[in-house]
C-alpha cells in the first residue's frame, strides 16, 4: 500500500495519547470522523509490525472541565463530564478502526452501562495480547487530573515501552514556534528540563509519573502523514522526553 511505511519493530508495546484537538478540524466540527478515519489508518499501518497499541483519547475537543466550571458548573462535575466526554471520541475512534477491520475495545475508566466497558490492568493486558487495538476512556477516573496523566498511569500499568504523546506540534520547542519563528526544537530533553513551565510540554504530574518510573515520553505531531505510525514503530521522531541514558530506546 502507497502509505505504508518501513517497519523497524523496536516497540513491543506503547500507549498512544491523541488529545481531544486530533478529532477535530481546526476551524470548525468537534467530531470530525475523516481525523478519526486517518488516525485508524496510521493505527491501521503501525500494526502490521506487530506493536501491541493502546491508546489513551483526551476529550477536548468536545469539553473540558476547567473550562466549563469557568461557567459555573460545580468543578468535579464539569470534569465527570469532561470524563464522559473521552468516551465519545473513544467509540468514534472505535468505529474507525473496526471499518478497517482491526480489532478494537474500549475500556473506560467511567464505566457506561451498556455502552463502554470497565477498565482493568488485566483485562486491558490481555486484549493487547490478543491483537486488540485497546482504547482508553475516561482519563484517571478522578476529577482534576489530565489525559496525559492518565496516558502516564496506563503507560506504566500495562508495560508499555513508550508514551507517545501526539500533539498539534512536532516536539518541544524552545519557546512558542507560532509566535517566535527563532524557536528551536529540542531533539532529547531530559525529564527535569521538561518539567519547566517555561517549556510547557504537559502537565507535571504527567511527566513527574513519567520520570519516577523512568517511562520515555516521545512527543510529537500528529498532523503529519505517516508521524503517528511512525511513532508507534520507533522512528526517530519529535522530542524524546528522558534520561540521557535511556536514549537508545527510542532515537535510531
Ligand atoms: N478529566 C478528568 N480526569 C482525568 C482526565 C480527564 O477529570 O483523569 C476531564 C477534565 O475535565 C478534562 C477533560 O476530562 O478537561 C478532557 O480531558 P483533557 O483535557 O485531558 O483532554 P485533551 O486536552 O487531551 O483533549
Amino acid at each position: 500500500m502507497e502509505n505504508r511505511i518501513i517497519a523497524i519493530k523496536k516497540h513491543k508495546r506503547v500507549l498512544l495519547k491523541i488529545s481531544g484537538e486530533g478529532f477535530c478540524s481546526e476551524s470548525s466540527s468537534v467530531i470530525d470522523i475523516p481525523k478519526y478515519d486517518l488516525i485508524a489508518e496510521e493505527i491501521n499501518n503501525a500494526r502490521d509490525a506487530g506493536v501491541e497499541i493502546a491508546v489513551v483519547v483526551g476529550g477536548g475537543n468536545i469539553l473540558r472541565g476547567s473550562a466549563l466550571s469557568q461557567s459555573g458548573v460545580e468543578r468535579t462535575r464539569a470534569d465527570q463530564l469532561g470524563m464522559i466526554a473521552t468516551s465519545i471520541n473513544a467509540i468514534v475512534l472505535q468505529d474507525s478502526l473496526e471499518k478497517l477491520k482491526i480489532p478494537a475495545k474500549v475500556l473506560s475508566a467511567v464505566e457506561i452501562q451498556g455502552i463502554v466497558e470497565s477498565y482493568t490492568i488485566h483485562k486491558c493486558r490481555n486484549f493487547l495480547e490478543n491483537g486488540f487495538v485497546v482504547i482508553l476512556a475516561g482519563g484517571t477516573g478522578s476529577p482534576f487530573f489530565t489525559t496525559d496523566t492518565a496516558a502516564a498511569l496506563r503507560a506504566i500499568e500495562i508495560g508499555a515501552d513508550v508514551f507517545l504523546k501526539g500533539t498539534k506540534v512536532d516536539g518541544v520547542y524552545t519557546d512558542d514556534p507560532v509566535s517566535n519563528p527563532k524557536a528551536r526544537k529540542y531533539e532529547k530533553l531530559e525529564y527535569m528540563d521538561a518539567l519547566s513551565n517555561k517549556l510547557d510540554v504537559m502537565d507535571s504530574t504527567a511527566i513527574s509519573l513519567s520520570m519516577e518510573n523512568k517511562l520515555p515520553i516521545v512527543v510529537f505531531s500528529f498532523r503529519k502523514k505517516n508521524n503517528i505510525s511512525k511513532a508507534i514503530i520507533g522512528h526517530k521522531i519529535g522530542t524524546y522526553v528522558g534520561n540521557h541514558n535511556d536514549v537508545s530506546r527510542n532515537t535510531k
